[in-house]
């Protein structure tokens, strides 16, 4: 029989095509059968529980020695702990059993049956954390279920030259993507979301095409069928027809033939033909997205999202977890700067095994982020600062500062920075003493009254992702006003010009590091506006560069300036097109 064909669409994230075979992950509804079970095969029917929750353990176990020798054990380590603590809890094992005899029924039924009772009584705690517990048991259920029947959950299908695995997933934490930093996989497709969400930026650090807001994707589609995944134009063609998968597997040749192409461009400085020089650093999200960044020859990382490194753990991370993972960023890119951002914990990162982050909610894109909670949480605050500034005696390091609003805010930095640097110095720990320390530009309070920053920090950066979503008043992470998410709208180049003109006048370096930086479509635009320094992920840096390379600023201006006055966004997109074919 063969299976019907038909395409999906979504928010391509991160372009490019991939074609593979589906693997279903992670926080899906389970879907198993019911089926009778004669009183005379009960006992056996337990069994087959009890022996899928020996597996599941004994999977747990392999899975934490993979991990061992990586970044990511300790992240490891604290999730399968969850797991493990949930598998030995007799009301897994033995209300499940109870549940088959009293009703007669198969293992896997029992099973989610009882999960959903669970859930429902998860539900009603008031604690934040506590009823978030129910995602684990929701994984710890689903692997049961898994290898119940007969498929296992971390077994990613081996692959062969052209057939990759493609992941389909409702939705996923950052935090749950980081697990899969070490797996190949070749594109990555979740129901929710939004092009700037966390979860699409770790997507996209992965450098393979992803999609999201799917919406139904999950659901739809099934376990290993075959999937095309188009990162350009938004889609995915499940069970394609052998002429479709035919031309794909062309285009996805000419893909990997003009990446090779750009790696020729690793070694090419980056200035504009009219000789200007443009800085491209690259965003991270650990230490071990260092190696991207080399290669693609990055001149520093302009954004180390230091949040990544709490994320996944039962404790915040001490002091010296975190100068060891600074340190080791700052020896590694050899002698390049390195931006390390404070930490910018919030809403969409949460996956709260960190009980303190459960105050963020309830309105949490304007509610405790980022340097708010670092000033709620002095004690957090200056455990990651000393961590920053003991590492920074290894190499080029500089501190970026997310969220800030008002002057007061400036202030109470510099007081805890200031007061930091006095104990250390007291601690004779060596630090460097003048070190730069810059803020993010991406409330527009800050962007519009940019004076006191332009005053009081060494850089700035533009953070477009949360400077669209607070000015257009977007939700970054909802799909369903995704279509709004407009960087171009005229309200936000009349922002940005501004931002960039005030630094540039006031000779106080200005970079970007949102999304909108990394978009070799908005490059020319950007520079036309008086943008120097970029920073992205590593995946786009080279198409950047390549445009920049092309590039003769002197003739962008005027086009640049049309653009900044015209009102109507279709006319927008025809002069940004006319700006890239100059
Ligand atoms: C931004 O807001 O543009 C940014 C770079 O920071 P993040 O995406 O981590 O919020
Ligand atoms: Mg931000």
């Amino acid at each position: 029989m063969t299976s019907c064909s038909f395409s999906l669409h979504g928010i391509g994230v991160s372009g490019g095509i991939a074609i593979g075979k589906t693997r279903l992950v992670s926080h899906a509804t389970l879907d198993v059968s019911q089926y009778s079970i004669a009183p005379e095969h009960v006992s056996a029917e337990q069994d087959r529980l009890d022996k899928a929750i020996i597996d599941v353990r004994r999977e747990l176990q392999v899975l934490r020695q993979e991990m061992a020798a990586t970044e990511l054990a300790d992240d490891i380590d604290a999730f399968i702990d969850v797991q493990e603590t949930l598998l030995n809890d007799v009301s897994l094992t033995e209300d499940t059993k109870a549940y088959i005899a009293e009703h007669g029924c198969n293992a896997e039924w029992a099973l989610v049956q009882k999960m959903d009772a669970w859930i429902a009584l998860f539900g009603q705690i008031e604690d934040e954390y506590l009823r978030d517990r129910k995602f684990d048991v929701m994984q710890v259920v689903e692997r049961i279920v898994k290898q119940l029947m007969g498929k296992a959950v971390d077994s990613f299908p081996e692959t062969s030259s052209d057939l990759h695995t493609i992941l389909i997933a409702h939705d996923l934490s950052p935090a749950d993507l980081l697990q899969f930093k070490h797996r190949r996989f070749a594109a990555f497709v979740t129901d929710l979301g939004g092009a700037t969400s966390h979860t699409a930026i770790v997507a996209r650090s992965l450098g393979v095409p992803a999609l999201v807001g799917m919406r139904m994707a999950r659901q739809i589609v099934h376990e290993g069928e075959t999937v095309i995944v188009d990162g350009d134009q938004n889609c995915i063609i499940v069970n394609p027809s052998r002429v479709v998968l035919a031309q794909y597997r062309a285009l996805y040749q000419k893909q990997k033939a003009r990446r090779e192409a750009l790696m020729s461009l690793v070694r090419r400085r980056s200035k504009t033909r009219d000789d200007v020089d443009i800085s491209l650093t690259v965003n991270i999200e650990i230490p071990d997205d260092l190696s991207l960044a080399l290669k693609v020859g990055a001149q520093g990382i302009g954004l180390f999202r230091t949040e990544f490194l709490y994320l996944n753990q039962k404790t915040l991370p001490d002091e010296h977890t975190q100068f060891l993972a600074y340190r080791r960023v700052v020896r590694g890119i050899k002698g390049k700067p390195v931006i390390l951002r404070t930490l910018d914990l919030g809403y969409d990162k949460i996956n709260a095994q960190v009980d303190m982050l459960a105050r963020v909610m309830p309105n949490p894109a304007l509610g405790l982020r980022a340097i708010r909670l670092c000033f709620a949480e002095p004690e957090l605050f200056t455990i990651q600062l000393r961590a920053i500034l003991r590492a920074s005696a290894y190499g080029k390091l500089k501190i970026m500062i997310p969220m800030l609003s008002s002057v007061s805010e400036i202030e109470q930095t510099f007081d805890a920075i200031n007061a930091v640097k006095k104990t250390l110095a007291e601690e004779n720990i060596a630090f460097d003493r003048d070190i730069e320390i810059g803020a993010m530009i991406e409330v527009p309070a800050a962007a519009l009254a940019i004076t006191p920053f332009l005053k009081n920090f060494s850089f700035l950066s533009i953070g477009t992702n949360d400077l669209i979503q607070y000015m257009l008043a977007i939700d970054r992470a909802d799909e369903a006003v995704a279509q709004l998410y407009d960087p171009v709208h005229p309200a936000m180049l009349k922002l940005l010009a501004h931002v960039i003109k005030s630094a540039n006048r006031a000779k106080v370096p200005i970079s970007m590091c949102g999304e909108m930086a990394g978009n070799p479509e908005m490059t020319r635009l950007l520079l036309g506006l008086g943008l120097r320094h970029f920073s992205m992920p590593a995946s786009t840096l080279l198409a950047v560069k390549e445009r920049v390379i092309n590039t003769d600023i002197s003739a962008l201006k005027k086009l640049a300036d049309r653009i900044l006055r015209c009102t109507q966004p279709t006319k927008i997109q025809a002069l940004i097109a006319e700006i890239n074919s100059l």
